[in-house]
């Protein structure tokens, strides 16, 4: 583990993720809202380890949104938000999408390796379920709220002490 800026790793994953569905798909944009806690100094965490994790996480949300996008075309505005918290003992970071959300009958299988509900080649149904052990490994938490046609947030919960 290493002292990691996390604003700026959210930042550098973000670009990463946007830019690399765009060279897919040209036409594909989106709008990006961030909301950085500028108090969060650095904390140490394994910084490729949670690229990884917020990678899965951006990919997710502008593949949802995508999707949605494809659907319902001029009518739908795509957006992807992320936000990070200092709070007493944790650092947290939401990233919200307006995509179609998870349905009830699936939400519970989300986190098992293998997973996917997205055509072959497009998803491996690896991402959340390797994401759940990294954010153990690191004392943390990842949850999820979703609504079903209106959208999904993942939300990571790091802790700053026993790191
Ligand atoms: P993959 O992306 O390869 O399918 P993941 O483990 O990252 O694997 O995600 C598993 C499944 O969870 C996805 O196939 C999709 O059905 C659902 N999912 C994850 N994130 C979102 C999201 N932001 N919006 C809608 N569905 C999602
Ligand atoms: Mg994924």
């Amino acid at each position: 583990k290493e002292p990691t800026d996390i604003n700026d790793l959210c930042d550098e994953y973000l670009r990463l993720s946007y830019h690399g569905l765009r060279a897919k798909d040209k036409t594909f944009k989106a709008e990006i809202k961030t909301d950085f806690d500028e108090r969060i100094g650095k904390i140490k965490v394994v910084p490729q380890e949670i690229g990884r994790v917020l990678l899965n996480l951006f990919n997710n949300a502008f593949y949802a949104v995508n999707e949605k996008k494809q659907k319902l075309k001029s009518a739908f505005e795509p957006v992807v938000k992320v936000v990070t918290r200092m709070e007493n003992e944790h650092v947290i970071i939401k990233v919200t999408d307006n995509g179609s959300g998870i349905p009830k009958k699936i939400i519970d299988r989300i986190f098992q390796p293998f997973f996917t509900t997205k055509p072959t080649g497009q998803g491996t149904g690896l991402g959340l379920s390797i994401s759940y052990d990294i954010i153990k490994a690191h004392g943390g938490v990842i949850k999820v709220k979703t609504k079903e046609g209106e959208g999904s947030t993942f939300e990571l919960e790091l802790p700053l002490q026993n790191t």
